[in-house]
């Protein structure tokens, strides 16, 4: 199995448009954030876990021409706003996109890309197939899914697990019992927003606390704002089996 981090950057990417700050101006790559998501590759599925606004750039960058679904943590804007762009998809693969949310997910769906799901017959419509899904293992194609429940301050988002890697991104609170779920992944990514106190994202600290506690061999850090610092610096301040994410970055196991 392959996890590509597609984006690593808070909602509103970085850098930010029109920032001047050393961070949205550093020329490393790596400081260079589009909205969080990755794509999980394994013996011929490919899915892709959010669609926000560059959507489109991180299907280019990475060459993707098919995918087997999309599935949504939550229904912000910065993980749904490039749901059109399954269009593509739809041509190339001539069926309909498998979209994988939950019920309530699915209802801002509905009010956000209305054209969509109106019953509208126009060419060229994005053409997607909804699932329902809820916070209990399901499988596509026969590949489990173990949904982990967190909290975005007061929104239920789910986390995934898939074997022994978890992807937790918006949120700064996990239960006890749905701790358990993540617990003996190999690989756990978690969200860490900046260092200053957040209604809705864990803190750095906050993240490191929580990797700690969970102690997988690796964790990495993701939804990264500007404000956290620039990558070599948020680098040197982690424990060893703790990185942060970038683009691009693929891990296999
Ligand atoms: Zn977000
Ligand atoms: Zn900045
Ligand atoms: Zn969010």
């Amino acid at each position: 199995m392959t996890v590509t981090f597609l984006g690593t950057g808070t909602s509103q990417g970085v850098p930010l448009i029109g920032c001047r700050c050393p961070v949205c101006l550093s020329r490393n790559p790596k400081d260079k954030r589009l909205r969080s998501a990755i794509m999980i590759e394994s013996e011929g599925i490919r899915l892709v876990i959010d669609s926000g606004p560059d959507f489109r750039q991180q299907m280019l960058r990475e060459k993707v021409s098919k995918i087997t679904a999309l599935i949504l943590t939550h229904s912000h804007m910065d993980h749904i706003a490039g749901l059109d762009e399954v269009r593509a998809f739809n041509f190339i693969q001539k069926k309909y996109v498998d979209v994988y949310a939950e019920e309530f997910v699915q209802t801002v769906l509905k009010i956000n890309f209305r054209y969509i799901f109106d019953g509208t017959d126009y060419p060229g419509l994005p053409k997607i197939k909804l699932h329902t899904i809820e916070n209990k293992p399901f499988a596509i194609n026969g590949f489990g899914i173990i949904p982990v429940r967190v909290f975005h301050y007061k929104l239920p988002v789910l986390g995934f697990r898939v074997g022994d890697f978890t992807y937790i991104t918006d949120a700064n609170y996990i239960s006890d019992t749905e701790l358990k779920k993540v617990m003996g992944s190999r690989i756990v990514v978690v969200n860490a927003l900046r260092k200053r106190k957040h209604i809705s994202h864990f803190t750095l600290k906050q993240a490191i606390n929580l990797l700690q506690k969970i102690n997988p061999e690796k964790g990495y850090l993701t939804h990264i704002s500007h404000q956290l610092g620039l990558h070599r610096d948020i680098e040197k301040e982690l424990p060893s089996f703790i990185k942060p994410a970038f683009d691009r970055l693929k891990i296999s196991l």
